[in-house]
């Protein structure tokens, strides 16, 4: 009798979730087996450089035979098309999830594709960082990140509870949701930040009256920690935005008209309202740090191992975490 969760895990993407998990589950004996599939033969060629996997395939068919595990880490509007091409090759009682930022999205297009004797339990780590590609994984991605799974009504319960033990293993705490519902929480608490730093980014490399060497020279002032938001994944982003529509446009509204309240609290200068509101936040960030998601001091929001200090989970690795 085999100590491994799972034989085969075949990962389709293998970027910086996908290298993460690889890493991950390696690290802590899950599986048996990794089968690494994308679409491009220079990314999978680095992967076997890294040596994340077993296998390497350049057709994802190959990669899902035999798998008992199938985790797709590719943007989230690649989805509908791995399905379509995974979907004829899957072994009956395997386990299909993804790490797409959106959920209900993923749903519709990959639901619909997949063999009523597999298992499709999507999942979501909300965990990252700014960096993409295979060389961006790191092992300790998801210890003491929430991972969010929206498993469509009536899916299998062993099988949830059995992607919900995967993830506790990778360091994860897991939790429960309706697709739609993630999609409105991830949108304030992920997707409209990001926009607001691509936002910011961009209008102050297009201003006139500041040069775009002061902003740079400046940048400890505050604008330094959107540039690091900003510099997430393009392609990953743009499909999380298209994926996410409703509930982004809806935030986003939600949020012009709070700022333009402000414009007007400033052009009338009403003190009262801007300091009640900045007291207001700032007891926000103090319940995420109570919430252990970010600490103090720059440890990237992981609690400290025993005997460790904070000098040495710095060297541990140098990652900063977006959570997206
Ligand atoms: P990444 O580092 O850019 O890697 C993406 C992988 O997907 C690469 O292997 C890439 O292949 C492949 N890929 C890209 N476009 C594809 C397409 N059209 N068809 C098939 N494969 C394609 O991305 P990531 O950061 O790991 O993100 C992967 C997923 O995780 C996304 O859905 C994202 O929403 C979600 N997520 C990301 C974060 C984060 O902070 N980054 C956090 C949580 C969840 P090639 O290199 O071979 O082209």
């Amino acid at each position: 009798m085999s100590d491994f969760m799972f034989q085969r895990m075949a990962l389709i993407g293998i970027g910086l979730l996908g290298s993460s998990i690889a890493l991950a589950a390696r690290q802590r004996g899950l599986v048996d087996h990794i089968a690494i599939t994308t679409r491009s033969e220079a990314t999978l060629h680095r992967a076997e450089e890294l040596g994340l996997g077993d296998s390497y395939h350049i057709n994802s068919v190959d990669a899902v035979k035999d798998a008992d595990l199938i985790i797709v880490c590719t943007p989230v509007g690649a989805c509908e098309a791995v399905a379509k091409a995974i979907a004829p090759h899957l072994q009956p009682g395997a386990i299909v999830t993804d790490v797409g930022s959106v959920k209900a999205s993923v749903v519709r297009q990959m639901q619909p594709h997949l063999p009523g004797n597999v298992h499709f339990v999507p999942s979501h780590p909300i965990a990252g960082t700014e960096h993409s590609g295979p060389d961006a994984g790191f092992a300790e991605l998801f210890i003491n990140r929430w991972c969010i799974l929206t498993p469509p009504e009536g899916t299998d319960e062993v099988a949830v509870e059995t992607l919900h033990a995967f993830w506790t293993a990778l360091g994860s705490n897991v939790e429960m949701m309706d697709p739609h519902h993630h999609d409105n929480v991830l949108a304030i608490t992920s997707h409209l930040p990001h926009l607001i730093a691509y936002n910011i980014v961009g209008t102050a490399s297009d201003l006139e009256l500041v040069t775009n060497s002061e902003v740079i020279k400046y940048s400890a002032g505050g604008f330094r920690d959107f540039t690091r938001l900003a510099a997430s994944d393009p392609t990953m982003w743009r499909d999380v935005f298209l994926h996410n529509k409703e509930a982004a446009l809806e935030m986003l509204g939600r949020f012009s008209e709070d700022l333009t309240a402000l414009q007007r609290a400033i052009r009338w200068e009403d003190g009262d309202k801007l300091f009640e509101l900045f007291s207001r936040t700032r007891s926000i960030r103090r319940s995420i740090i109570d919430a252990g998601q970010e600490v103090d001091v720059s440890d990237f929001g992981r609690h400290l191992r025993d005997g460790e200090t904070h000098a040495k989970t710095l060297n541990r690795d140098d990652h900063e975490y977006t959570g997206s």
